[in-house]
């Protein structure tokens, strides 16, 4: 109709059909669940929005002062990464008597898994002092009257601070710790020494122990948390005194017990900073039992006979020891 000439474009469009809306008293209508017109319910979250993040910072203030945090009232806080144990934090089994007023002694063979200890040989500590343990165990259990527990019953690795922990949660009356020593110089040296801890050990023990505030440990009875820095490092040291002087008692003991059947070779008992022995509240003795690169030594802790012998002589101290415990002592 236009004429060819013209340029043009097409659109097509399909056909919409409108639908008139409805509007009532001249303003829109919300859904039925909206209420942010209610004056009420707008008040009500206005409130939470302001008191909520209150309320939260409150609940935090309140957990950290009841369970504080590791480093409160330090300059810097050095956390260590143990390595794996590998008991999982399980309590080892109690053998012996049911009754739990029994005296309970805690073994702990030394090194084990992954840790040999000394021997340079086909014969290494971590196998002899298991050995030991097992003999020792079997003597008390024998004997009767007393409850006794290893540490460590197999070839598995534990750290120091896992030992006596072990014979802290047990409630133990004792801790004997049993290991072979090896010198590089020779094979000269030979018999065996009875450790306990040294002073200069206590007093790091009680310094560390105070230091830790909001710790839930008890030491003879008394929760630590509920006193002051100064009152839990004298608490501390008081107990550790008393623990040491029995682990001194005990030590002596094995020295008399053992006259004439071992080879010591330190007459008297020694002391050094051995971590094993740091429990404030166990008494804890150290039995190196001998020198592990000298041949006689060697022979004898390799031999049922030899591990007997020992098994005979802790056994004894420990019944005497015990014995004088439970008998006051009247006088000096
Ligand atoms: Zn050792």
């Amino acid at each position: 109709m236009f004429g060819a000439a013209v340029p043009s474009t097409t659109v097509q469009l399909r056909q919409v059909h409108y639908k008139p809306v409805k509007i009532s008293h001249g303003r829109l209508r919300g859904t039925p669940t909206d209420s942010s017109h209610d004056p009420m319910q707008r008040a009500l979250f206005l409130v939470l929005i302001f008191i909520a993040p209150v309320a939260v910072f409150a609940g935090m203030v309140t957990v950290d002062r009841i369970y504080g945090a590791p480093g409160r009232g330090w300059d810097y806080v050095v956390t260590v990464l143990l390595p794996p144990t590998d008991n999982g934090g399980n309590l080892p089994q109690i053998l012996g008597p049911a009754d739990a007023s029994r005296p309970l002694v805690v073994i702990d063979a030394g090194h084990g898994g992954r840790d040999p200890g000394a021997g340079a040989g086909a014969v290494k500590e971590k196998q002899l002092t298991l050995a030991m343990a097992i003999a020792l165990r079997d003597e008390l259990l024998r004997g009767g009257g007393v409850r006794v527990a290893l540490t460590r019953d197999d070839d598995r690795f534990l750290v120091l601070s896992d030992r006596y922990n072990i014979a802290r949660r047990l409630g133990a009356d004792l801790f004997i710790s049993i290991h072979a020593d090896s010198t590089e110089t020779g094979t000269g040296a030979r018999g065996a020494t009875v450790y306990t801890l040294s002073d200069r050990g206590s007093n790091e023990t009680a310094e560390r122990m105070a230091a830790r505030e909001n710790a839930a440990d008890e030491v003879n009875g008394i929760r630590l948390e509920a006193q002051t820095d100064a009152v839990n490092a004298t608490l501390v040291d008081l107990s550790q005194r008393l623990a040491n002087s029995r682990s001194e008692e005990l030590a002596s003991l094995i020295l008399r017990e053992g006259e004439g059947r071992l080879p010591f070779r330190e007459r008297t008992g020694q002391s050094g900073a051995f971590v094993v022995l740091k429990s404030p509240d166990v008494p804890s003795v150290l039995f190196e039992s001998g020198y592990i690169n000298n041949p006689e030594d060697l022979a004898r802790l390799n031999s049922v006979a030899g591990r007997t012998a020992i098994a005979e002589v802790l056994g004894k101290a420990i019944r005497v020891y015990f014995a004088r415990q439970a008998v006051p002592q009247i006088g000096t």
